[in-house]
């Protein structure tokens, strides 16, 4: 697959104009039930990847996701910098000498939430970016089985992490910050959770384009 270059920044700035546009939305998440640093966390691992941009589109998937690993993990701080990287870099370490089709992009996402969730000791259910990931990895292998066509795995995933962010308000956090709050959590969505939804939306509107 060394000719399969990932062309991978058209997802970085798609995602930072996406985010840049619910901005005051995710503060408002994170200053609710987080210490507020979140989008700024999330922005800056962008940044940082917008400027390697040339060379992450050079490289095939697999280098490219373990070379955006890498950044993300010495760029970007908090408890979603390490997941993000973890995602990344076990996703590049599945696609490597695979050919990168639905399978195995299903296979590597699943095993990067996996990878992930491991490193957050969490679960579906914790008030977290993962109530996010995991119902989406599920519907990328349900997608790969039964070789859905592009534009109903895109609206799938996006049904998907729209509910799974919602699923988020009515729950008490018992991962990340959040969970200091007990009770006080309730009736806010977590904000990982709001940003995964919208970079997903981000990823599947090129997909789909
Ligand atoms: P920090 O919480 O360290 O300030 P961020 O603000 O960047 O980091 O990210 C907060 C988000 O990270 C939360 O909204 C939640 O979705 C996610 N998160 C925090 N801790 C965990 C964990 N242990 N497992 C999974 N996700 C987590
Ligand atoms: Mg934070």
């Amino acid at each position: 697959m060394t000719d399969q270059t990932a062309r991978i920044s058209p997802f970085i700035d798609a995602a930072m104009a996406l985010l840049e546009q619910h901005a005051t939305e995710v503060m408002a998440l994170d200053q609710a039930i987080g210490d507020g640093d979140h989008l700024i966390n999330l922005q800056r691992g962008l940044q940082a990847l917008q400027a390697e941009a040339a060379t992450l589109d050079s490289l095939d998937w697999p280098s490219a996701l373990q070379k955006t690993g890498q950044i993300v993990m010495t760029q970007v701080g908090g408890a979603s910098g390490s997941l993000y990287a973890t995602l990344f870099l076990a996703m590049g370490r599945t696609l490597k000498d695979q050919p990168p089709d639905r399978l195995h992009w299903a296979q590597a996402f699943a095993d990067g939430v996996e990878a992930a969730r491991q490193r957050g000791k969490s679960a579906e259910g914790d008030k977290t970016l993962m109530d996010v990931w995991i119902p989406v990895a599920r519907v990328l292998e349900q997608a790969a089985r039964e070789n859905w066509p592009t534009p109903s795995l895109c609206q799938q995933i996006n049904e998907a992490a729209a509910q799974g962010c919602e699923a988020t308000r009515d729950r008490v956090a018992t991962r990340g910050r959040a969970s200091f709050l007990g009770e006080r959590a309730i009736g806010h969505i977590d904000p990982g959770a709001r940003t995964s939804q919208l970079l997903l939306q981000a990823i599947t509107a090129g997909i789909s384009a």
